[in-house]
């Protein structure tokens, strides 16, 4: 059966370079980069190449790169490391109602520490605005947290701009770059960031590696204890395989930044217009240009997310849906509602977010599946049968066509 995978803001394939200097580093390079001897030297000696290969992709510096286990150790350790160490200086942290789980519960850990939280809103699209940044500054603000893209709807958020005012009010600001690292050129000086989460395997790294960086002068401790691995800003012995897949992915990312953007928009927007054009009573989640270039992200009326996943799956498509299967509720997800959804319309939705493997093919076997799908699901809908019979009662947040 033909396979596609269009979940690749979950996972991505292991760049197969990524996937041979790693192997290099288990089999023969295998020194603890702690160890005096020659092979512990090797090891360290790559351990400050990679730094140095993940911070020319961001435009830092090498000793502002701290290695960590992910994305969600990164989001952690800015968080909870800044908080802790500016305890004396305020006690208010701002965020937004739909950062990733690894930062907003990081906030309602520190809530029950004393810390006060302002989670912003946000619009129909998924977008934080500046001015609410702004009014939810007290002189107690000691951080403010942004992601620079979402993961799930692919809003991408006004950084600079946020980053320009916390510089200015002398806050310290931190962004969880996860998606958008290795898809999209950040910089960490245009975009006046603080502090930035990252994560390997989003953009054809290894799992369970990811790095924060940290601009030289924020005040910031640790929050694992033990050795002085990462000058003591992350104990334990490295992930040196890990490491040096990153600093690959890193590289590599850089390389293909500008032909990745391209094709990913190019097929985004085949799929965007495609489905529009394909299949009645949709909804674009998601803001329709400030987005990720490989995202795409529906609601489909009258359906279930998590049927339409499946019957993809059977068809060989592989994608995601907006029900919190991560915490293994179905609950809807907490960014659609923020954004204003209702839990039916919320319910229904279906992310497909593309990769650099991706190909025109793909997108077409998917717009050629799709369609099928969605007129089999709803003609079991008897909700869908008596809305279809009502056409003069549109659901005011679909976009009816055909
Ligand atoms: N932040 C965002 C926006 C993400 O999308 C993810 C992963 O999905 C994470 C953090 C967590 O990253 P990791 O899987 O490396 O822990």
């Amino acid at each position: 059966m033909k396979r596609v995978y269009l979940d690749n803001s979950a996972t991505t394939q292991t760049h197969e370079e990524v996937a041979k200097i790693m192997v290099e580093y288990m089999t023969e390079k295998y020194g603890n980069p702690s160890s005096i001897h020659s092979f512990g030297r090797e090891a360290h000696k790559a351990i400050e190449e990679a730094r140095a290969q993940v911070a020319t992709l961001l435009g830092a510096n090498p000793n502002e790169i701290f290695f960590t286990s992910g994305g969600t150790e990164a989001d952690n350790l800015a968080i909870k490391g800044v908080a802790l160490a500016n305890r004396k200086k305020g006690n208010h942290i701002i965020t937004t109602a739909i950062e990733h789980h690894a930062v907003l519960h990081s906030c309602e850990f520190l809530e029950k520490e004393g810390f006060v939280v302002t989670y912003l809103p946000v619009d129909e699209n998924a977008m934080v605005s500046l001015e609410d940044v702004r009014k939810a500054i007290t002189d107690q603000t000691i951080l403010i947290s942004v992601m620079y893209a979402n993961n799930e709807v692919g809003t991408m958020q006004p950084i600079r701009e946020i980053g320009q005012l916390a510089k200015e009010k002398g806050i310290y600001f931190h962004t969880d770059a996860v998606q958008a690292v290795g898809s999209y050129p950040v910089n960490v000086n245009d975009d006046h960031i603080d502090l930035l989460s990252l994560s390997g395997h989003k953009f054809n790294g290894p799992k369970g590696i990811g790095a924060l960086y940290v601009r030289r002068g924020v005040r910031i401790g640790s929050i694992q204890k033990g050795g002085s691995q990462e000058r003591g800003m992350r104990a334990g012995t490295e992930n040196v395989p890990g490491i040096i897949g990153l600093g690959k992915a890193s590289e590599l990312a850089g390389a293909e930044m500008d032909e990745k953007i391209k094709k990913l928009t190019g097929l985004r927007e085949k799929l965007i217009e495609g489905i529009i054009a394909k299949i009645p009573d949709v909804k674009l989640n998601g803001h329709r240009t400030a987005r990720l270039p490989g995202n795409v992200n529906f609601s489909f009326l009258y359906v279930e997310g998590e049927s339409l996943l499946l019957n993809l799956d059977l068809k060989g498509v592989a994608a995601s849906s907006g029900s919190a299967c991560t915490s293994g509720s179905l609950d809807p997800s907490h960014v659609l509602l923020a954004m204003g959804l209702t839990h039916e319309v919320a319910h229904g939705s279906l992310r497909l977010s593309l990769g650099r493997n991706n190909t025109e093919a793909d997108a077409d076997y998917c717009l050629e599946v799709l369609p099928g799908i969605l007129e089999r699901l709803r003609s079991m809908s008897p909700l869908y049968a008596s809305y279809a019979a009502s056409a003069s009662n549109p659901c005011s947040q679909c976009q009816r066509h055909g």
